[in-house]
C-alpha cells in the first residue's frame, strides 16, 4: 500500500507496550549485592566481581527474582514455562561491564497472558505476550549537558545487575489512554503481588511501538490482520517512565505520524526518544534489529524448571476480585470499593477496622477521612504504616461515642496527620471528650438563669428562641455537647 492511498483513508491506532518492572528483591539478579541503594552512597560502591563483569566472575541466579516472576505470570493468566532459559543479547554501550546483557529469549518464563483494562466502562483484554527476566545495566551520568553537549560522561555500576521482568504485550491498544489505564492496573497487581515497590526511582520503564493503520482493517473486536501490520512502519518510543508519561509520548506520536501521512509522506522505521520536559519525541536512529544483537545460550546459568512453582508459589487476592467481594460482603458503593482496593495496605487496613467495627463506618473513616486528608498532604498510606493502630483508635473513639464526629473529623486527625500526636492526648488536649449528661445540664440551666428574655418568648411560643439556648449551651460545651440531647433536655427544664 503506498502512503498516497494512505492518506485517503481513515486511520486506527495500533500500539504494543514493553514494561520494565524493577523487582523488589534484596539482592541483585546473579550477585549477593543488595539492590537497596545506601543512602548518598558513593558511585561503583555496591559492586562486586559479578556485576562489575569481571573475568572468571559467574552468576548465580537469585530465588527470590525468579518467584518474583512466577507471581507476575500467575496474575496475569500466563503460562508458566516448563524448561526456562537464559541468553546473552550483545551490544556494546558503557553501561554494560560484560559487553552483553543476560535476558531470555526463546525460553522466557512466562507467555501468553492477558490483563483486562477498563477504560470509560468499556472492558478489554490486552493480550501479554510474554514476561522474561534479565538484569539492569548500570547508569551513565552526563557532565555539564546532556548525552549530546556533556563535556565527559560518568558511569556508576550500583544499578547493575538489579533483577528485571519485562513485560511485552500485544499490539493490542486502540488509543494512548488505554495504554495509560494498562500501565496503572499493571502498577496496582505488581503492588499486591509485593514484588514491586512504585515509589522507587525508574522502577517502572516503558517503551512503546506505535503505527497507524486503515481502520477498515480493524475488525470489530478490534484484532488487526497480520499483513496490516506489516505493511505499516512503526516507530518504537523509548524514555516514557510514569503512566501520564505514556498517554503522552503516545498522544504526541498520533498527531505526528497523522501529519506525516496526510502529507503523503512514509512514517519512518525509528527509534525515538521521548522528552519529558519538551513534551515532543525525537529521532535516535534507525531501528535495531533483533539478529543485530547476536542472542546466543548462556551457558554459565543452567535452564531452570519451574512449573511446579506455579502451584507451589501463592499470590494473594487481585485488586478486580477483592473490590467485587467487598461489593458483595460489605456492601461498599463501586467508587468507594475502588479507593478501598487501590492498594493492598489500604485494603488489608479497611478489612481490619471492619471486622472491629461496622464496614459502613470503616468505609467513611479509610476511603474518605483518611485516604481524603492524606491525599491532601500529598501522603499515602505507606507514610503512615506504622501509626494504622491510632487511627483505628480514632474509629472506636467514634464508635463508642466519645468524641463528636465532627471533632474527630475536624480535629483530631487533622491534628494526627500535622503534629504526629496520638488521638487520645489531641482529645484531651483540646477538651473535645463528650460532655456527659451532668456537665449538659448545668451548662442547660446557666443558659436559662442568663436569658431570661429568651425563656420568656419561649413560652410565648417563638420558636428561635429554642435554637437560640441550644446555640448557648453548645458554645458553652464548646461543641462537645450532642444538639439532640441538648435541645431535649431544655425543653425538659422549660416546660416543668
Ligand atoms: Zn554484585
Amino acid at each position: 500500500m503506498t502512503a498516497q492511498a494512505l492518506e485517503q483513508r481513515e486511520l486506527a491506532v495500533v500500539i504494543g507496550l514493553e514494561v520494565h518492572v524493577q523487582l523488589e528483591t534484596a539482592t541483585k539478579i546473579f550477585c549477593s549485592c543488595s539492590t537497596e541503594p545506601a543512602e548518598d552512597e558513593e558511585p561503583n560502591t555496591r559492586v562486586c566481581p559479578v556485576c562489575l563483569g569481571l573475568p572468571g566472575a559467574l552468576p548465580v541466579l537469585n530465588e527470590a527474582a525468579v518467584e518474583s516472576a512466577v507471581k507476575i505470570g500467575k496474575a496475569l493468566n500466563a503460562d508458566i514455562a516448563e524448561d526456562t532459559r537464559f541468553h546473552r543479547k550483545n551490544y556494546y554501550y558503557p553501561d554494560l561491564p560484560k559487553n552483553f546483557q543476560i535476558t531470555q529469549y526463546d525460553a522466557p518464563i512466562c507467555a501468553d497472558g492477558t490483563l483486562e483494562v477498563s477504560v470509560e466502562g468499556t472492558r478489554r483484554d490486552i493480550g501479554i505476550t510474554r514476561a522474561h527476566l534479565e538484569e539492569d545495566p548500570g547508569s551513565l551520568q552526563h557532565k555539564g549537558g546532556s548525552i549530546d553537549t556533556a563535556d565527559y560522561t560518568l558511569v556508576n555500576y550500583n544499578r547493575a545487575g538489579t533483577p528485571l521482568v519485562e513485560i511485552v504485550t500485544e499490539p493490542d491498544f486502540r488509543s494512548p489512554q488505554e495504554t495509560r489505564a494498562f500501565l496503572a492496573k499493571l502498577e496496582e497487581v505488581l503492588e499486591y503481588l509485593g514484588v514491586f515497590d512504585a515509589t522507587r526511582d525508574g522502577s517502572l520503564r516503558i517503551d512503546a511501538n506505535i503505527s497507524l493503520v486503515p481502520a477498515d482493517e480493524v475488525d470489530g473486536d478490534g484484532t488487526i490482520s497480520g499483513e496490516a501490520l506489516e505493511a505499516a512502519n512503526r516507530t518504537e518510543v523509548k524514555n516514557i517512565s510514569s503512566h501520564k508519561g505514556a498517554e503522552k509520548a503516545l498522544a504526541y506520536e498520533v498527531t505526528r505520524q497523522k501529519n506525516a501521512i496526510q502529507r503523503g509522506r512514509a512514517v519512518e522505521q525509528e527509534t525515538r526518544h521521548w522528552d519529558e520536559s519538551r513534551g515532543i519525541t525525537v529521532s535516535m536512529r534507525s531501528k535495531e534489529e533483533e539478529k543485530d544483537y547476536r542472542y546466543f545460550r548462556e551457558a554459565d546459568l543452567p535452564p531452570l524448571q519451574v512449573a511446579h512453582w506455579k502451584e507451589e508459589i501463592p499470590i494473594p487476592e487481585l485488586p478486580d476480585a477483592r473490590r467485587e467481594r467487598f461489593h458483595t460482603e460489605y456492601g461498599i458503593d463501586e467508587e468507594s470499593a475502588s479507593k478501598l482496593t487501590s492498594t493492598k495496605e489500604v485494603a488489608d487496613f479497611f478489612e481490619d477496622v471492619a471486622a472491629e467495627f461496622d464496614a459502613d463506618l470503616a468505609a467513611t473513616w479509610v476511603a474518605d477521612n483518611l485516604l481524603g486528608e492524606l491525599n491532601y498532604r500529598d501522603m499515602q498510606i505507606t507514610d503512615v504504616s506504622d501509626r494504622l493502630d491510632e487511627f483505628t483508635r480514632l474509629v472506636e473513639l467514634v464508635a463508642a461515642d466519645e468524641v463528636t464526629t465532627k471533632n474527630a473529623e475536624e480535629i483530631v486527625l487533622r491534628e494526627m496527620l500535622d503534629e504526629g500526636k496520638d488521638p487520645d492526648t489531641i482529645v484531651e488536649e483540646e477538651g473535645l471528650g463528650k460532655a456527659d449528661d451532668d456537665e449538659i445540664g448545668g451548662f442547660v440551666q446557666e443558659a436559662i438563669d442568663e436569658n431570661p428574655d429568651a425563656v420568656s418568648d419561649y413560652h410565648d411560643g417563638e420558636g428561635g428562641a429554642l435554637n437560640f439556648l441550644v446555640g448557648q449551651v453548645m458554645q458553652k460545651s464548646q461543641g462537645s455537647a450532642d444538639p439532640g440531647t441538648v435541645n431535649q433536655l431544655l425543653r425538659e427544664r422549660l416546660d416543668e
